[in-house]
């Protein structure tokens, strides 16, 4: 879980707010809704509501989206769902767009006080004016940087009013050209866009504001106290101020903090994309991939990931503490126990937490073990069964010796395996899950591994798309699971632990659990009423399955 002590009481957040120690602390997270968002957005989201439930301030979900061109109705729905999965609740839900009218008011404003003017250069001449290649000739003015106030006004308006045709003409702010900084290179503050309808402003505006434009004044709008962004953003921060200033408004303050990288996959949306498109994952919540809905697919509890450079390690120690044990065998081969006889056994569902509670599980004559926990040869330094060699069966009264076992000539593989109890045999050397015959149900169970073989895909050689592992996903579409999972699927969501199942909720992939010597699961939402479908949430120990 999200320690705010260790995130807000002390570092770099600790010192934004001394900067500005204000009573009543409002934040904002801005996302564009044009993807899902993903485990970087995560931190975005832990960090400003975080901070700003910390310090015991609110929290505006303000939907930057000003740009028509790459926004869909439905990544506004799934963005607040991920935000309240997260356990957080906006303070309110704004739209950088329900500004347009004052945003619109405000360049105006800007033209009026000379500090913006519109401008005809094409990108080729605007490389120039900026200093070309590697900054290699003097930074200059156009000659449209000279035109009256009344002149820019009467062009804006002409902007506005659809008189140009997109890329013809924009507005461009009038800053410092002399300053170091390329964020005071007389900026775009609008563009004209009239090819595809705003959602929720129709065909209303021909002209869009930039996000160096917008994203300080719907700050402002919203008297922000702590604006956070990522450390892209550092340069911008003098745009920022320079633009609240001019105008003469409340101004918020910006600060920046480090961008979430994670090697070993993709978040670009253009590469998830593809990988969608070319059928190389299920969808854009494929277990695989780590876009927030394909982590909260596979199981992961939305509270269980912190430190999130060890993703899943934090899981795995949250888990370990939260979620109910059962036995399941991913490949199984019957055991048949000529001397045991069916009995009922109770079994608790954590070894350590009692609250827990227990199930009943029926011990039958013939069990299934898991074929890698059986060898046609024993060696010396080998613990599990073979013949004549014996192993404990989790909680079963006592270990079994394999006596005999038959093969299908075919396939070479074992297709049963004799035994006897091991009565004189009082503690064995490992102790192994099995599954019995009654009450237990067939399931198919997913392994997920690493999308791809490096940990840097995008640098592969021929694109991330050459890099795939062929193994990132392993079906076991005869794995069997004990009758304790009715009661597991009951009582879920899992982890139970107090006031945090309420986020959980709803979703099938809150059934968790972990499957003895195996992995932690989590059931998957192709599952039905009579199929029963899991994927591994992670593995019980940090190098196993890679
Ligand atoms: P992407 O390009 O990956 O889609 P983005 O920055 O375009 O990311 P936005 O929707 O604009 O996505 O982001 C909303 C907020 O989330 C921004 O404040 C942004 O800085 C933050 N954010 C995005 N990616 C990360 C990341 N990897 N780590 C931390 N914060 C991030
Ligand atoms: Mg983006
Ligand atoms: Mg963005």
């Amino acid at each position: 879980p999200i320690d705010p002590e260790a995130m807000f009481k002390q570092g770099f957040l600790d010192d934004v707010y001394k900067e500005r120690p204000v009573k009543n602390v409002i934040t904002r997270f801005p996302p564009e809704p044009n993807g899902y968002l993903h485990i970087g957005h995560a931190k975005a989201i832990a960090v400003n509501f975080g901070f700003a439930k910390y310090h015991g301030g609110v929290t505006y979900l303000r939907f930057d989206d000003t740009n028509p061109e790459k926004e869909e109705e439905k990544y506004f729905d799934a963005i607040q769902e991920v935000v309240k999965w997260l356990g957080f609740e906006p303070y309110k839900i704004t739209y950088s767009s329900d500004n347009f009218q004052k945003l619109y008011d405000l360049a105006e404003k800007l033209i009026n006080i000379g500090k913006a003017y519109v401008c005809y250069c094409e990108d080729t001449e605007i490389k120039l004016q900026r200093g070309g290649e590697k900054g290699a000739n003097p930074r200059y003015r156009c000659k449209h940087a000279d035109q009256t106030t009344e002149d820019n006004l009467a062009k804006f308006r002409d902007m506005r009013d659809g008189k140009y045709k997109p890329r013809e003409a924009f507005l461009r702010m009038k800053q410092d050209i002399t300053d170091g900084n390329p964020q005071m290179w007389d900026l775009a503050a609008y563009r004209i866009k009239t090819d595809t309808p705003h959602h929720r402003t129709g065909w209303d505006w021909k002209i869009y504001p930039t996000y160096d434009f917008t994203h300080c004044l719907c700050d402002s709008f919203e008297d922000i106290t702590h604006s956070l962004c990522t450390t892209e953003f550092i340069l911008s921060r003098v745009s920022y101020e320079w633009l609240n200033k001019s105008l003469e408004v409340y101004e918020p303050m910006q600060r920046e903090y480090g961008r979430l990288n994670l090697t070993g996959t993709v978040l670009s949306k253009r590469k998830i994309l593809k990988l969608v498109e070319e059928k190389i994952v299920r969808d854009w919540d494929d277990p695989r991939l780590y876009t927030l809905i394909a982590i909260r697919r596979r199981g992961v509890p939305p509270w269980g990931h912190s430190g999130i450079h060890r993703f899943e390690q934090s899981i795995r120690k949250y888990l370990e503490k939260t979620v109910p044990r059962l036995m399941m065998i991913l490949d199984p081969v019957p055991v048949v126990i000529d001397d045991a006889e069916e009995i009922e056994l109770d079994v608790p569902f954590s070894p350590k937490d009692p609250k827990m509670g227990s199930h009943k599980v029926k011990f039958t004559p013939t069990v299934y073990i898991d074929r890698s926990d059986f060898r046609e040869e024993d060696s010396k330094d080998y613990f599990r069964l073979a013949p004549g060699k014996s192993v404990g069966l989790l909680h079963a009264p006592y270990p079994i010796k394999a006596t005999s076992f038959t093969k299908d000539e075919a396939t070479g593989k074992v297709t049963e395996i004799r035994a006897v109890f091991d009565k004189e045999l009082k503690k064995a050397k490992t102790y192994i899950q099995w599954v019995g015959t009654a009450g237990s149900r067939k399931v198919e169970a997913r392994i997920h591994n690493a999308l791809f073989k490096s940990e840097k895909p995008e640098d592969a050689e021929g694109g991330f798309l050459k890099d795939l592992n062929p193994e990132s996903e392993v079906i076991y579409h005869d794995a069997l699971i004990e009758s304790g999972f009715d009661e597991v699927k009951r009582r879920a969501p899992w982890p139970e632990a107090a006031g945090e199942s309420e986020l959980g909720k709803g979703g099938p992939e809150s059934i968790r659990f972990q499957a003895l010597r195996v992995a932690y699961f989590a059931v998957d939402s192709d599952s039905t009423d009579d199929k029963i479908v899991l994927n591994r949430i992670v593995s019980l120990k940090e190098d196993a399955g890679k």
